[in-house]
């Protein structure tokens, strides 16, 4: 029997807050999950939806107000999910962040010893995102971009995303208003119609270049170069107008081809004082000088020396590889997209940076055929994504006997897991460092640099 009843207002005190964001609360052993409400509340909640193990429901009253509490820039920034934790000052936001990591590591027996660092603050708190991801819909006539309120189809059209840099901003609003004056059609994704899906923009963060796509859901675009040269004539910034074809019924956002429509096919970007270039399926950290500040970490807590050869797997166009290039004999980096070890390959030639060596293939697979190739590192570099590392990858380090393994992690939870791998392979973590890359939002980035137990 479940204590509560959909649309039931229950006055409850909040105890916890999930990794989520959302207020925690219990009503005979039952959870409530409560937007808009922080630990140490007394709040009204609305019961929204009832499950057989736990309900959700949102704070419509706060009787006792947490000190953490700030207030809300606007709501639709927490339903959309953009800003979920946009009612909690920044303060309160890394304390959550650290006592998460915490609270994830100390779940594991072999973890519980690991010290977890406060989390290291984002120079900026809001408008930091060098990339904006936003759907098209035509509402009264207009092409606006937005968001979806979360589970739902509800589309909410905005113009400051909040965590956005502003010029990204701007140029969404003129793109916009561009593709409905030459009359393209919005996506429809119940019909599977319309022309247009999404627009990328994405900002080189000391460049200031800027590459615009337009996601199509067909190859033919109607006027696609004259558009493309109008966005570049508004917006001064734009050196690259690309076209994403993603025909496919489908919720996933790229699809597999791309073509140039005006400009160059790619945008450059400094990080660590290297110049990159960026093509637009390449991965690019999000919040540059707080990525730049957890690659510096990372380097400065390896003890790498110039005798040292390091393995940067994951490596994307080779950021981290190339901040990596000065400190050691030789450096090899892997990744999975094919186009970014071909922007990793230009940047190491661009940069003049001749032991950086790079190739294109799995990284489980690709460490394997290093060593048989005689490869041995010293210290290996990772930088998964949020499923963390493979088993098979685990197993090929463990052989492989790298004095140092220096993990950069975007999900605390398969850290931990692999970490532990680690430990009971003969590794020791002392610390594990958080950074906040993404302020008002819940994720988590970690820096854990492991060494090899001589015991
Ligand atoms: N270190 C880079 C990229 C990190 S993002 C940076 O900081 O910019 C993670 C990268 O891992 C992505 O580029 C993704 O394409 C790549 N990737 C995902 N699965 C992989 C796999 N099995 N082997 C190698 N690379 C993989």
């Amino acid at each position: 029997m479940c204590p509560v009843k959909k649309n039931q207002d229950i006055t409850v005190e909040i105890i916890d807050l999930t990794y989520e964001g959302l207020g925690v609360a219990k009503v005979d052993g039952y959870p409530l999950f409560i937007e808009n409400a922080l630990p140490g509340e007394k709040v009204v909640a609305h019961i929204m939806k009832v499950g057989k193990k736990f309900a959700f429901a949102k704070a419509i009253q706060h009787l006792k107000q947490s000190p953490y509490r700030v207030k809300a820039r606007d709501v639709q920034l927490t339903q959309t999910g953009i800003a979920p934790l946009q009612h909690l000052s920044y303060e309160g936001q890394l304390a959550f962040k650290t006592k998460q990591v915490e609270t994830i590591f100390h779940k594991w027996p072999s973890l519980q010893g690991i010290n977890v660092l406060p989390t290291i603050p984002a120079s900026k708190e809001t408008h930091y995102r060098n990339k904006a991801q936003v759907p098209v819909r035509k509402v009264d006539g207009e092409l606006q971009v937005g968001f979806f309120k979360k589970n739902s189809h509800d589309f909410v059209p905005m113009t400051d995303f909040y965590i956005q840099d502003e010029i990204i901003d701007r140029i969404l609003q003129s793109v916009r208003s561009i593709l409905t004056r030459f009359g393209v059609s919005a996506y429809n994704e119940l019909k599977h119609e319309g022309v247009l899906r999404h627009i990328l923009v994405r900002k080189g963060e000391y460049s200031n270049e800027v590459m615009v796509v337009l996601v199509t859901r067909k190859q033919k675009l109607f006027k696609g170069t004259e558009i493309a040269n109008e966005i570049m004539a508004e917006n001064p910034e734009v050196v690259s107008v690309m076209q994403n074809i993603n025909e496919a019924k489908t919720n996933v956002i790229l699809g597999p081809n791309y073509r140039c429509l005006a400009g160059r096919d790619v945008i450059h970007d400094t990080m660590l004082g290297h110049e990159f270039l960026i093509s637009a399926p390449s991965f690019y950290q999000i919040n540059t000088k707080q990525a730049e500040r957890m690659y510096q970490y990372a380097i400065d807590h390896a003890g790498l020396t110039k005798e040292m050869t390091a393995i940067d797997a994951y490596c994307g166009i080779g950021t981290i590889t190339l901040s990596l290039a000065p400190h050691v004999k030789e450096v090899y980096g892997v990744e999975v997209v094919p186009q970014a070890i071909e922007d990793a390959i230009k940047n190491a030639e661009r940069n003049h940076i001749k032991n950086a060596h790079f190739m294109a293939g799995k990284a489980e697979d690709v460490i394997e055929d290093w060593r048989h190739e005689g490869i041995h590192a010293d210290a290996i570099f990772v930088d998964p994504p949020r499923k963390g590392l493979d088993p098979q990858f685990i197993q090929a380090v463990i052989a492989e006997e790298p004095e140092i393994i220096s993990y950069i992690s975007c999900n605390p939870a398969t850290l931990a897991r692999d970490v532990a791998a680690f430990l009971e392979a003969g590794y020791q973590l002392d610390e594990v460092q958080p950074f906040d890359m993404f302020p008002q939002t819940t994720h988590i980035e970690c820096v854990a640099v492991l060494v090899k137990n001589r015991g």
